[in-house]
């Protein structure tokens, strides 16, 4: 750790950074930030830099709301865009109490928590890799439908391809802030791209996630677009989501890879898509956490709607995806639910937590379902065995509040205050009388 420290404050020197900018994320997944000048820098790591704890949680905690930025010295980087102030840096920060405890309204010492826990339990190390899926439009103004900047779908190459120039910019900017990219392309609705990030383990990808959704709109903006990870901006298309693709390492080893398996899939692997299909109707608040989010859970957009598994069939909620013969490293397991609006550090956790459940208490992974489970009728459904996921967001609340899992996951703070401002976007979403309802109703009733 020391050296880590040593290499950020020599580069600072070196690279004449004019100001350090220090990250956090609050419960809902927005970035936050204040700047420090290298001046404070040694001070910074040494003791943190105090700041209002209601930031983070949208607590006034009048009484005791300061709390301290920890920077993360592993995850220093320059930042590659222009700023009046010179160069300037980032550090994403772990939040503690005044008396050194972590500081339980943090999403990032939640993530971290869950991490500690599976190393200790198994030996585990977890690493993802999402594929991050996001609209270009000409702007944000909501009092008119979002205006696509291309017609093009899926793979599709446009010409006059403004979309793509983004991409490419957004994929350099990302690689030289250490955000190494595996794949890009134009996915299947109109201006819907996706750019699917290379696996790392799980508290660098929350930060990359971060990092991800902050340069994709910064590109846009340059280029006088907006860019949305709002889950179902069009409808009538494909919304987007943020497939996360999911591995146990023990050491070198993937835990979820046995070559003698038909699936390539080990015990614990299949003990880990069980306790996330046992548990997913719980976690659902957390990995689709937007009124919005539920109008992409619907059938006939390879979006997930019912609990099953497959190997490669784009209706299920979990996938299994066929590898390589012999590439044990690449066996993984895909969970469908997630959208891109979500808080990369919660989602990531309370997947963690339920796929751990299921190796801990030995669940029983249920049948792959062969068939589309979308062409099924409810009744072949309902013989299968198929639960759907919850329908709205206050479905997925009252799943969410009456799972201790979920409770233990992200701690007491964070559950109560999740379910209680989610509550509240419900009870808004509720009292609102829609243009749909207008036009539905108004000339006939
Ligand atoms: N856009 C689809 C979703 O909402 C996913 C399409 C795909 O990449 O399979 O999850
Ligand atoms: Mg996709
Ligand atoms: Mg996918």
């Amino acid at each position: 750790m020391e050296r880590q420290q040593d290499y950020v404050l020599r580069t600072v020197e070196e690279r004449g950074v004019r100001l350090v900018r220090l990250w956090f994320t609050d419960v809902l997944g927005q970035l936050k930030s204040f700047a420090i000048s290298p001046a404070e820098l040694e001070t910074a790591f040494e003791e943190g830099m105090h700041f209002d704890g209601s930031a983070i949680d949208g607590f006034s905690r009048v009484q005791e709301s300061d709390v301290l930025a920890r920077p993360d010295p592993n995850s220093f980087e320059i930042l590659p865009w222009a700023d009046d102030d010179g160069t300037s840096a980032r550090m994403f920060c772990d939040i503690d109490n005044l008396d050194g405890t972590p500081f339980e309204g943090d999403p990032r010492g939640v993530l971290r928590r869950g991490l500690d826990r599976a190393r200790e339990v198994g030996g585990y190390s977890f690493f993802v890799a999402p594929e991050m899926e996001f609209f270009y439009f000409a702007d944000n103004d909501p009092s008119r439908p979002p205006e696509p900047l291309d017609t093009g779908s899926y793979f599709d190459l446009t010409t006059a391809d403004v979309a793509g120039d983004m991409r490419k910019r957004t994929i350099a900017m990302l690689e030289s802030m250490g955000i190494p990219v595996e794949y890009s392309f134009h996915e299947d609705s109109p201006s819907q791209h996706e750019i699917d990030l290379r696996y790392t383990d799980g508290l660098s990808m929350a930060d990359n996630v971060m990092t991800f959704r902050l340069v994709v709109r910064e590109i846009a903006m340059e280029q006088g677009a907006y860019a949305t990870f709002m889950p179902k901006p069009l409808a009538g298309v494909q919304g987007s989501g943020m497939h996360t693709h999911i591995s146990l390492f023990e050491g070198d080893e993937n835990a979820f890879h046995d070559p003698d398996d038909p699936y390539n899939l080990s015990d614990t692997g299949r003990a880990f898509i069980a306790g996330l299909l046992h548990h997913a109707p719980e976690i659902t608040a957390v990995t689709n956490q937007l009124v919005n989010s539920y109008k992409r859970l619907i059938v006939g957009y390879e979006a997930p709607v019912y609990v099953s598994w497959a190997r490669n069939n784009r209706s299920a909620l979990v996938r299994v995806p066929v590898t390589k013969a012999g590439k044990a490293s690449s066996t993984r397991i895909e969970y469908r639910a997630p959208d891109p609006a979500c808080n990369p550090y919660l989602s990531f956790a309370v997947i963690l937590a339920a796929g751990m459940a299921g190796i801990e208490k030995g669940y029983e992974l249920p049948d792959e379902s062969a068939a589309n489970v979308f062409e099924m009728s409810d009744k072949e459904r309902a013989a299968a065995g198929l639960r759907p996921l919850p329908q709205s967001l206050a479905e997925a609340l009252d799943a969410m509040e009456g799972s201790e899992m979920v409770a233990e996951a992200l701690g007491d703070h964070i559950f109560e205050w999740f379910l209680r401002n989610k509550r509240s976007e419900w009870a808004d979403y509720k009292a609102h009388v829609s243009q749909f309802e207008l036009s539905r109703y108004l000339p006939n009733w």
